[in-house]
């Protein structure tokens, strides 16, 4: 059960310390705080663990403290959406809002190499209107003697070209906890000029104790990828972790299923879960078609497969578009065969806007199909 209190809740208040109370005396009730900041106001959440069937909703509904609450019926108890809950399911980070109603598109380097590259990217995002880019620093790859991407010692050139384009969210992956320091002080040590979203990638999907770390710290929202080769309902508790450590701005990631049965596609695309996962969850849904398709494949229409996948995510209400992009794909250090080329952005961008339109008229059919 959560109790959402009155905005601004003063924890000072006897009307909180009455609540308080009288939680603390429920027998086999563990009472966990989450304090969640929007752009106006500050909210308390009381998440009541336990067995709380026996709980009287009335009775705890009288404090003068308690807004509204929630009944739990899912297991997602952060992140899930319950019954009569309205909830907010969005945020807002570096000016940028995240929300399962919007759509951000995240396209760039797969893995950073040169300054050159990173800069013919962002300045390109610019041109066309972009905010939030994606830049590999720290590749996990299947062979040890594959690049491993350049580390720490291309964030400063990366966050100050992101601050000169005006870029405003940069996504990288991380791979173990101490790279959120790295970051955080590259970033302070910059002046701040970009933000970044932390990526967990599919390999460390449940890999538990980065997946506390990141959630512990608050200042970077979190892009979880669903795991490869686990189920959804695994995936979303992963995303679970991260916020019951705390950090509840997470975006999930499709990102296609590791099996044969995808060939010749690197993965099998998932996109079909875009309103699985919206319905499950109050988080943003984001695909990525890039690592789903894998190739620059086209059929006789000419439209390439990364094109279409994107296409079929984006008319089913995906709200992220993570798209590789490389200056020159036949030198790309990581994933070039699957890279877009820097001539195909602002076809890319207009195909997706044509996918946005339709997934808009289709809520607008539905709208009138249940007015009837
Ligand atoms: C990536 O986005 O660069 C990546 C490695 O993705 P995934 O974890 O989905 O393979
Ligand atoms: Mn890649």
């Amino acid at each position: 059960m959560i109790l959402i209190l009155h905005p601004d809740t003063n924890k000072a208040d006897a009307d909180y310390s009455k609540l308080m109370d009288y939680l603390s005396s429920l027998p086999n009730i563990r009472i966990s705080t989450h304090e969640v900041t929007g752009t106006t106001q500050t909210l308390t959440e009381l998440y009541l663990i336990g067995d709380t069937s026996g709980l009287d909703e009335n009775m705890i509904g009288n404090f003068e403290v308690v807004d509204r609450i929630v009944r739990i019926s899912r297991e997602y108890r952060i992140l899930g959406r319950h019954k009569r809950d309205d909830r907010p399911s969005h945020f807002e980070y570096n000016g940028v809002k995240f929300g399962q109603d919007n759509l951000n598109v995240f396209a760039g380097l797969c893995a950073v190499d040169t300054a050159e590259n990173v800069e013919v990217i962002m300045k390109a995002l610019q041109t066309h209107g972009l905010q939030c880019t994606r830049m590999g620093v720290y590749k996990p790859r299947t062979s040890p003697y594959s690049f491993q991407g350049r580390g720490k010692e291309c964030l400063p050139y990366v966050f100050e070209l992101a601050g000169k384009y005006d870029i405003k969210v940069v996504a990288m992956e991380i791979t173990r906890d101490a790279h959120i320091e790295e970051i955080h002080q590259a970033l302070e040590a910059s002046g701040k000029p970009t933000g970044v979203m932390l990526q967990i990638g599919t390999r460390n999907t449940q890999n538990f104790e980065l997946l506390k770390s990141v959630g512990r710290q608050k200042i970077f929202p979190i892009l979880l990828k669903r795991g490869f080769g686990i189920t959804l309902e695994e995936s979303l508790n992963a995303a679970e972790y991260l916020a019951s450590e705390g950090n509840r701005n997470v975006i999930f990631c499709l990102r296609g299923m590791k099996t044969n049965y995808g060939d010749p596609h690197r993965n099998i695309v998932d996109f079909a879960h875009v309103p699985v996962v919206k319905r499950l969850t109050r988080m943003p849904v984001c695909i990525d078609p890039s690592h789903s398709v894998g190739v620059r494949s086209a059929s006789s229409d000419n439209i390439l497969d990364v094109f279409h996948a994107t296409a079929q995510g984006v008319i089913a209400g995906a709200n992220m578009v993570l798209a590789d992009f490389h200056p020159n794909p036949g030198k790309a250090l990581v994933d070039g065969p699957q890279a877009l080329h820097m001539d195909e952005l602002p076809w890319f961008l207009q195909d997706i806007q044509l996918a946005r339109s339709a997934y808009e008229k289709r809520c607008e059919l539905q709208r009138r199909q249940t007015e009837k």
